[in-house]
Formats: structure tokens, sequence, C-alpha cells
């Protein structure tokens, strides 16, 4: 099973993904997880990524198909993807969903589910600005919605919880603007294909959750 989750930033992508992969075993590829791990190893995509990410853009599509591509070339064929695969920040404009269609066609694989978390503008204010991240595994948490046994630390690996350099206001700002204008037509994009499932992404964790459980142990 192959799903895309989307959303604008702080619907909760990543807090579902996890859940996903513990229930169904399937892989996560969250390219926002990717750019940073580019950018901690200063890599090709690393240096460029991070003047767009930092400022709240998008990074530009050819680049960011690039990753993926390549990404995928490497690691489809592992263990970890035979069950599937959850992408999780990817696609985030048109091109890249006509491009991500071009790719399913070229690896053999289709996208079986693309789940939408509908969610009001101020909600994702509140979450984003109590977001902590940790450094090490990329888990998120939140500082009154989901905080950490220990202030400050992951409870997964023992790394430390940092706000991200895209999390101050501005860049929150530049970044809600970003999904609105480029992001955001991919809704009607899917609608058009038939292929999009809404979710209230304003319900607590355990109820989302369970909402995207029921829609796909039906699939
Ligand atoms: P969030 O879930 O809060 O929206 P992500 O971790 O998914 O954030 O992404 C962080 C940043 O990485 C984005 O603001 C954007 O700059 C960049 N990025 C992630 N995915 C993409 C993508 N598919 N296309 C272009 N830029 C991306
Ligand atoms: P995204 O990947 O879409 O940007 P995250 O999963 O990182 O979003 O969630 C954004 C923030 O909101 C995190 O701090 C997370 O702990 C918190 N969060 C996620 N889902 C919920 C929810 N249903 N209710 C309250 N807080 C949530
Ligand atoms: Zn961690």
């Amino acid at each position: 099973m192959n799903i895309i989750l989307m959303g604008p930033p702080g619907a909760g992508k990543g807090t579902q993904a996890a859940k996903l992969v513990e229930k169904y075993n399937l892989k996560q590829i969250s390219t926002g997880d990717l750019f940073r791990k580019a950018i901690k190893e200063e890599t090709k995509y690393g240096v460029i990524a991070k003047y767009f990410i930092s400022f709240g853009y998008l990074v530009p599509d050819d680049f960011t198909i690039q990753m993926v591509e390549e990404y995928l070339h490497e690691n489809i064929h592992t263990e970890e993807f035979k069950n599937g695969f959850i992408l999780d920040g990817f696609p985030r404009t048109i091109v890249q969903a006509k491009k991500l269609q071009d790719i399913c066609d070229m690896f053999d694989f289709k996208i079986d589910a693309v789940i939408n978390l509908d969610i009001p503008e101020d909600v994702l204010i509140k979450r984003l600005s109590g977001r902590r991240t940790c450094e090490d595994c990329g888990k998120s948490y939140h500082i009154v919605y989901n905080p950490p046994k220990v202030e400050g630390v992951c409870d997964v690996c023992g790394g430390q919880l940092l706000q991200r350099a895209d999390e101050s206001e501005e860049a929150v700002q530049v970044r809600i603007d970003t999904y609105n204008k480029q992001t955001k037509p991919l809704i009607d994009y899917y609608q058009m294909k038939g292929e999009l499932i809404n979710v209230n992404g304003d319900q607590t964790m355990d109820q989302v959750t369970q909402d995207i459980y029921d829609i796909l142990d039906k699939i």
C-alpha cells in the first residue's frame, strides 16, 4: 500500500505518518526530513535547500524531484519498502504531482490513497509555535499537546529537542502562504483524479489516527 499524506505545515503529517508506519509497517518518506539530513551532512542538496527552507519557501521543483528520484532509486527495492510507503510532504506542487505519476510508471507502483488533513489556519499557528523536533531522529513533539516525558529530551533516542530554524514567526507565515499558493491546488488536482480522501485534522491525535486507520483498512 502506497499513500500520500497531504496537508498544510503543522497539520500532523509527520505525527500520523509515524502511526501508519507502526500499524502497517510502511516506510515513511518525508522530503522535509531528507532535506534536513542533507543540510546536516552538507551534501549538494543540503547546500541549496538550506537557503529556501530557512525563509519558508519551497525548494525548487527540479531539485526536489531529483532528490526523491535518487532516493527511490537507491531504496525502493530494499526490505523496508516491501509493504509500501507513505509520502509525507511530497508532492507539494502540481509539477511534482505530475512527475510523481511518471515516477510511479517508471518504478511500476501505484498510489492507493491520497489523504488530506483538513485543518483551519489558526490551529496551525498554535501547533507550529509549540512544535519541538528531535535533532537526532526527527521525531516531533508539542510542548502542550504532546510533551516528551523529560522536557527537552526525545523519548525515543534521548536526543535534544529543538525548535526548527524555519519555525520563526515570519518563516511560519511564509510557509502557510506558500502552502496556500503552491500546494493547496493539489487538493483539486487529486479530487479531479478521484483519489482524494479528506480527514478532519482538527481532532485529537488518536482520533485522527483512528479515522485514517478506518479508511486504510478498507483498501
Ligand atoms: P512541514 O511538515 O512543517 O510543512 P516539512 O518538514 O515537510 O515541513 O518541510 C520543511 C521545508 O522543507 C518546507 O518548508 C520546504 O522548504 C522544504 N520542503 C519539504 N518538502 C518539499 C517539497 N516536496 N518541495 C519543495 N520543498 C519542500
Ligand atoms: P506536519 O508534519 O504536518 O508539519 P507535525 O506532525 O509535525 O505536522 O505536527 C505539528 C505539531 O502539532 C507537532 O508539535 C505535533 O506534536 C502537534 N500535533 C500533531 N497532531 C496534533 C493533534 N491532532 N492535536 C494537537 N497537536 C498535534
Ligand atoms: Zn529522537
